[in-house]
């Protein structure tokens, strides 16, 4: 019990590290970006290889800003009573070209009509974005993502989210939810972190069922509102 609370204690200190730091450096980052935009509308054509490089980098530490900040959030805000149907479909509305384009099908399965569940609605958006966005990159030729939500016997909502990608390995698997860590070129290996944290924030909680080659199944548990 004594080493659990030292964890919990360091933890609640690296969020407010990340926060100051992400708040710091925000702002001048959009501000070199708008300078940015400025020197591309000379034409120059070696500065256009610059840009290219510095504009990649910067989006990138962006990025990697924007979801930090979502882990420092404060952890009680707007809790509202919401239909995650409703999220879920806006969510999928907001990646269904980027799903296209990497010849990915997203489908539903839904249980009723509408699923309660009290949630800050912007941080469980995060977290459905970042499913749907690993899901979509775990299938490189493309496939279905099947997002089912139901309500279970142990009164819990689950959200899943079934992909026929790459799957996840054992080693792979251990140390994912570790800050950073990414088998992508591109990746920032902070999602998954991220949105585990915000699904605790919730009472819930994430489970991965994984197969190499065959695809990954992330299921979201959510207490139902009294
Ligand atoms: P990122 O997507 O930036 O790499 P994440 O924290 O979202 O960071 O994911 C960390 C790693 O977990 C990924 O790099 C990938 O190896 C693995 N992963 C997550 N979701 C899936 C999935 N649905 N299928 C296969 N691998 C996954
Ligand atoms: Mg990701």
């Amino acid at each position: 019990a004594q080493d659990l609370l030292i964890k919990t204690e360091k933890l609640s200190i690296a969020g407010e590290l990340a926060a100051g730091i992400a708040h710091e450096i925000r702002n001048p980052i959009t501000s070199v970006k708008g300078f940015l935009q400025l020197l591309h509308s000379d034409h120059f054509e070696e500065k256009k290889k610059y840009y290219d490089i510095i504009k990649s980098e910067i989006d990138r530490i962006e990025l990697i800003l924007t979801e930090l900040l979502m882990l420092s959030k404060p952890q009680v805000t707007h809790f509202e009573t919401k239909d995650i149907l409703i999220v879920i479909k806006d969510v999928i509305t907001l990646l269904d070209a980027q799903a296209h384009l990497n010849n990915v099908q997203i489908n539903t399965q839904f249980d009723s009509n509408e699923i309660l569940v009290r949630c800050e609605e912007n941080q469980f958006k995060q977290v459905c974005i970042n499913m749907i966005k690993n899901a979509i990159e775990s299938m490189p030729s493309g496939g279905e993502l099947l997002i089912k939500a139901q309500s279970n016997m142990k009164d819990e909502i689950v959200i899943s989210f079934i992909d026929q990608g790459i799957g996840i390995s054992k080693s792979i698997l251990s140390k994912l939810g570790q800050p950073f860590y990414t088998t992508k070129e591109k990746g920032t290996g902070l999602g998954f972190m991220v949105s585990k944290k915000i699904i605790e924030n919730h009472n819930g909680s994430i489970v991965i069922s994984s197969e190499e080659h065959k695809g990954t199944i992330i299921d979201v548990y959510l207490p139902i509102p009294k």
